[in-house]
């Protein structure tokens, strides 16, 4: 199964890529991740990202794709991926397309965890955290047993400065601004899948595979 994750910040993609990538077996590839690790690797690739980067440049798309071509040719891509953080707009996401093309094995799918964004504010406003034990509460969704103390520790929680409002719509607007082309473009593939992520982690991960039944089958069959 090929996907492509897109979620905005609090939509919980980061929990459900985790999910996916245990259950299906196959591995969610991050492109922060892979450019941080291209970086300390020092291959080609990662020198000119490093390059760019200490030079205060974004990372050229061809740099960024010839590092994704790398990784989804280790053979636990075998069975496809999840990748995340990448297309960021539709250049990227031709882009991606014609390198998927030509290595076999085409996008399956865009996933987007959609939610409303005054449910997100909510969320990511509402975020405590446990400097001690780093256990994540919500005063909202799931507030600890005792006004602002870690359950496990009686520890103090904080709250993250930039967790504050303002702080999040800019952060909001900028998903929304880059990902609304994005939706047009693989609705246009009939490649989107669009899943409700309001309600817990267990209930949005259940439509998540709901949504993804139509090509675990495929792959069943084809094995
Ligand atoms: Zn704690």
């Amino acid at each position: 199964m090929r996907i492509v994750l897109l979620g905005a910040p609090g939509s919980g993609k980061g929990t459900q890529a985790t999910r996916l990538s245990e259950r299906y077996g196959i591995p969610q590839i991050a492109t922060g991740d892979l450019l941080r690790e291209a970086r300390a690797a020092g291959s080609e690739l990662g020198r000119r990202a490093k390059e760019a980067m200490d030079a205060g440049r974004l990372v050229s798309d061809d740099i960024v794709l010839g590092i994704i071509r790398e990784r989804l040719s280790r053979s636990d891509a075998d069975q496809g991926f999840i990748l995340d953080g990448f297309p960021r707009n539709t250049t990227q996401a031709q882009a991606l397309d014609t390198l998927l093309e030509k290595i076999e094995q085409p996008l399956d799918a865009a996933l987007l965890l959609d939610i409303d964004p005054d449910t997100l504010i909510r969320r990511l406003t509402g975020r405590l955290t446990c400097p001690q034990c780093a256990r994540v509460y919500n005063i909202y969704t799931h507030a600890p047993k005792l006004d602002n103390q870690c359950d496990c520790d009686g520890t103090q929680l904080v709250h993250r400065s930039d967790d504050n409002e303002s702080t999040i719509e800019k952060r909001l607007q900028v998903f929304a601004t880059y990902t609304h082309p994005l939706i047009a473009f693989y609705s246009k593939q009939k490649k989107l899948l669009t899943v409700d992520a309001e309600g817990t982690i267990d209930e949005i991960t259940r439509r998540i595979r709901k949504a993804l039944e139509p090509f675990t089958r495929t792959r069943k069959r084809s094995n």
